[in-house]
Parts: C-alpha cells; sequence; structure tokens
C-alpha cells in the first residue's frame, strides 16, 4: 500500500474525459487499496481515479455509515431528485469549502472491482459523494457548477492561501 501525491487544480488530468475500465485484475486491486489509503490519509471522504493521475473510471468512497471504504467502476448516475445546498470541498482544490447545490438522491449503477454489477440507492452526503467523483470521471469540478461569485470566492481563498504559504516561506501546496 502506498499513498500517492494527489493532483491539484490546474493539472490537465483532472479536466480529461476518463476512460472505461475494461480489465478487473489484481492491478486494479492493487490501486484501489493505494487509493483507500491515500483518501484516509488526506483525509476524504472520496477519491477519484483522476485525482492520483488516472483517467479512469473508478473511485473510492467512504460516506461513514459504518461499512468502510467502498470502490465503485464505471459508474452511471440517474434520477437525480431533490436540491441541497451544503459546503462542500475538494482534495484537489485544497483549503476551501463553498455552498454547492446537488440532488439529495441518486440511483447508482456501476461494476465492483471483480466486474459484477452494482446497482444501489443513494441519499444525502452518499448522493452527494456519487455526484462529485461522478463529476471527476468527467473532468468536472465542484467549482464548476458554483456562480460567478461562488467561484470567484474559492479562487480569492486559494490566493491567500498561497500568499500566505510563501510569507511563512513554506511551499505552496500547488
Ligand atoms: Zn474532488
Amino acid at each position: 500500500m502506498a499513498i500517492l501525491p494527489i493532483r491539484q487544480l490546474g493539472d490537465p488530468v483532472l479536466r480529461q474525459r476518463a476512460r472505461p475500465v475494461e480489465e478487473f485484475d489484481e492491478a486494479l486491486l492493487r490501486l484501489v487499496e493505494d487509493m483507500i489509503e491515500t483518501m484516509y490519509d488526506a483525509p476524504g471522504v472520496g477519491l477519484a481515479a483522476p485525482q492520483i493521475g488516472r483517467s479512469i473510471r473508478l473511485f473510492v468512497f467512504d460516506d461513514g455509515d459504518g461499512t468502510g471504504a467502498r470502490a465503485l467502476v464505471n459508474p452511471t448516475l440517474a434520477g437525480l431528485a431533490g436540491e441541497e445546498v451544503l459546503e462542500e470541498g475538494c482534495l484537489s482544490i485544497r483549503g476551501p469549502y463553498a455552498p454547492t447545490k446537488r440532488a439529495t438522491g441518486v440511483h447508482v449503477t456501476g461494476q465492483s472491482l471483480t466486474g459484477q454489477p452494482v446497482r444501489f440507492d443513494a441519499q444525502g452526503l452518499l448522493a452527494r459523494i456519487m455526484q462529485h467523483e461522478t463529476d471527476h470521471l468527467d473532468g468536472m469540478l465542484y467549482i464548476d457548477r458554483l456562480d460567478d461569485e461562488g467561484r470567484r470566492e474559492v479562487m480569492r481563498q486559494l490566493r491567500e492561501q498561497e500568499v500566505a504559504g510563501e510569507r511563512d516561506g513554506r511551499r505552496s501546496q500547488r
């Protein structure tokens, strides 16, 4: 197991549409183990493969319901229902959080690590994680879902962090 570097805003891999996973092999299992370790270390509640530089349709998540970390391969979301605005952040945009509108319920289909079909309904935080991580696989970030003002505020906070980092003589996170 290894903790992998998390790609940050500005890295082109975060803007690519990831390709489907076709081989459900040992290498995929090992990648998922590393992604789970990286997610917990961050710490975060979800991590998509593009965030560690692999442009494939895979993410790991743990919504804290006691099940532990899970992986989902080649996910598709349907039946988005309801609407809720909650603070959201991203391990690839370190620091800021912003109120972000998401559906409160979603039907999820995809595949397990062995390629078996997976199907479940997600509500609340789990539904939010599914939307955030699936966006990553389409090259999309949560800041794309904010209005101009919200996005400007996130970018302002990022700049402020950077200036503070330079002032303290630390290396910037990005
Ligand atoms: Zn993210």
